[in-house]
């Protein structure tokens, strides 16, 4: 059946409610925007006087539920409001556009482009924009590539005055065709990371503000500090989540389906309390959890008292290496490793490791991405990687878990030569740190490893055995509220062998 007759393309209505206000954490990339795609509006004349060129793309980048598309809704309406004039706002996801007909995919682009300019100033906001422009590969059908060419020439051909503005947003820009990500196209890239702690206290807030009573500050942060891992959208569904907890906490008959208690209750009664908060929490599992990205985590409070001295430890020794745990560190410091053997590494330390430095951009050179549907060879993964470091406008670690089964996986390939020829070379830039783990001996790991990650160097943390206290004080806290344990005997306070390592701490 050939295709319908396409209708004529109209711009998103906006929502008057979304502003910069609703966004939280994102106050640089705000700034960003306002310069770069605000000004230009504003003050068309300056950029004329001093013949500077606007620019003409951004591409937002970062896990899914961070914010781009809020962040595109809020600036079309922001832009709405600067000369009185409305900003068209056409938003279209990558897939969407790919039509199966031969040809149909590059004439909607094209309409779309030529719409975009009769309305100007415009936005157009393209989803998940790796879809519609994948890099391009030799053997990878021609029509995908003829769609890539359409939008590089549409963008091209935009003028130079700034009232078209394109935004890409991909969770995957290593898999964007590298042309899009040229001056004159995508100019700008603006990195959206898992809010830190202060991002998540900004976000809570915003989706609290209404509540009556409001929540504390106490209660906001205390439930920032332990939402690390927790992505935007994850905190809106835990605010959400916790109201209902309140409703089914203060008014447990609404679930009886008696409908006439249900109309009785009154709802300004209910108030949401930390519990609330943290039980809501606890029932949700965050979008890192379930899209596989990297896994930072704080150590959760049953550990506490096994696991806390041992993260210290690490982290001290960390800091060592590589002073940008520290979020206020400017100095700019060459490359570093660091190294966490043995049992729970991969598990515990890293992610309460990798918590520490929520400011720093995060890149995963594991098994899973080494075999991701959507790497093309091994190779072009890891050199995405370094390139993405290179790109990052911020501190960034590459971090390697299982990192012996990984050089294994690279064995037959020339991955493991080109891994340590980009390390060696600086490919990932200066301020990268390459955090790995192993559940082996460092002694035991192949030699190149061994060289890479020297044990002289203060480099390699190892996993040791908890102490005879710490296990009793873990055994305390989780057996609180069933049995009380025996006294302890301090003479029992040396190290045990609890199924977690056989030797002694290595550092
Ligand atoms: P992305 O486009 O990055 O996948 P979205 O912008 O669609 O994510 O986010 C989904 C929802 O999560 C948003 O509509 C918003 O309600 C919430 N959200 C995400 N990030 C933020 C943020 N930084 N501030 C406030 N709300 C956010």
């Amino acid at each position: 059946m050939p295709p319908k007759k396409s209708k004529t393309i109209q711009p998103l209505k906006l929502d008057s409610n979304v502003n910069f206000n609703s966004v939280g954490g994102l106050e640089e990339h705000i700034k960003c925007l306002r310069e770069m795609v605000l000004f230009p509006l504003m003050y068309p004349d300056l950029f004329k006087r001093f013949n500077t060129r606007p620019p003409k793309g951004v591409l937002f980048h970062g896990p899914p539920g961070t914010g781009k598309t809020l962040l595109a809704r809020a600036l079309a309406q922001e832009s709405s409001l600067v000369r009185g004039k409305k900003v068209a706002f056409f938003m279209r996801k990558g897939a969407d556009i790919m039509s199966k007909w031969y040809g149909e995919s590059e004439k909607h682009l094209k309409m779309l482009f030529q719409q975009a300019n009769k309305m100007r100033p415009s936005i157009i906001f393209f989803d998940e924009v790796d879809a519609l422009a994948p890099a391009r590969v030799e053997g990878q059908g021609e029509a995908c590539a003829s769609v890539v060419a359409t939008l590089l020439v549409e963008m091209d051909g935009l003028w130079d005055r700034g009232d078209v503005i394109v935004i890409g947003a991909t969770n995957r820009p290593d898999c964007l065709d590298p042309a899009l990500r040229r001056s004159g196209r995508f100019d700008r890239e603006l990195y959206f990371p898992p809010p830190s702690v202060l991002a998540r206290r900004d976000i809570l807030a915003i989706y609290t503000r209404h509540w009556m009573p409001r929540p504390t500050d106490e209660m906001l942060d205390r439930v920032a500090q332990t939402t690390s891992g927790y992505v935007g959208s994850d905190l809106k569904a835990l605010c959400s989540e916790a109201v209902l907890r309140a409703l089914r906490r203060m008014y447990p008959q609404v679930y009886d389906g008696d409908y006439h208690c249900i109309s009785n209750i009154d709802t300004r009664k209910v108030e949401i309390t930390v519990e609330d908060l943290l039980a809501a929490k606890r029932s949700l599992l965050p979008t890192g959890a379930r899209c596989n990205t990297i896994v930072s985590r704080h150590l959760a409070p049953q550990y506490e008292p096994l696991m806390r001295a041992q993260v210290n430890a690490a982290a001290s020794l960390l800091k060592q290496a590589f002073p940008h745990v520290n979020a206020s560190q400017e100095e700019d410091v060459s490359p570093s490793v660091f190294l966490i053997s043995g049992n729970c590494a991969e598990t515990h330390l890293a992610p309460a490791l990798l918590a520490q430095m929520e400011h720093c951009s995060f890149q995963e050179l594991s098994m899973s991405t080494l075999h991701s549907t959507q790497v093309l060879s091994q190779e072009r993964a890891i050199i995405s990687i370094f390139s993405e470091c290179r790109r990052a406008d911020r501190r960034s670690v590459i971090f390697i878990p299982n990192v012996a089964a990984v050089w294994e996986a690279l064995a037959y390939t020339p991955g493991q030569s080109l891994l340590l020829q980009l390390w060696r070379t600086r490919a990932a830039g200066d301020n990268v740190l390459l955090l790995a783990t192993c559940n082996v001996e460092h002694s035991e790991l192949p030699e190149e490893l061994q060289e890479l990650f020297p044990m002289y160097q203060d480099c390699v943390y190892r996993v040791r055995d908890p102490t005879a206290t710490e296990v009793l004080e873990f055994l305390k806290h989780i057996t609180a509220e069933t049995s009380p344990l025996p006294a302890t005997n301090e003479k029992t306070d040396q190290t045990t062998n609890f199924g977690m390592h056989k030797e002694k701490h290595g550092n």
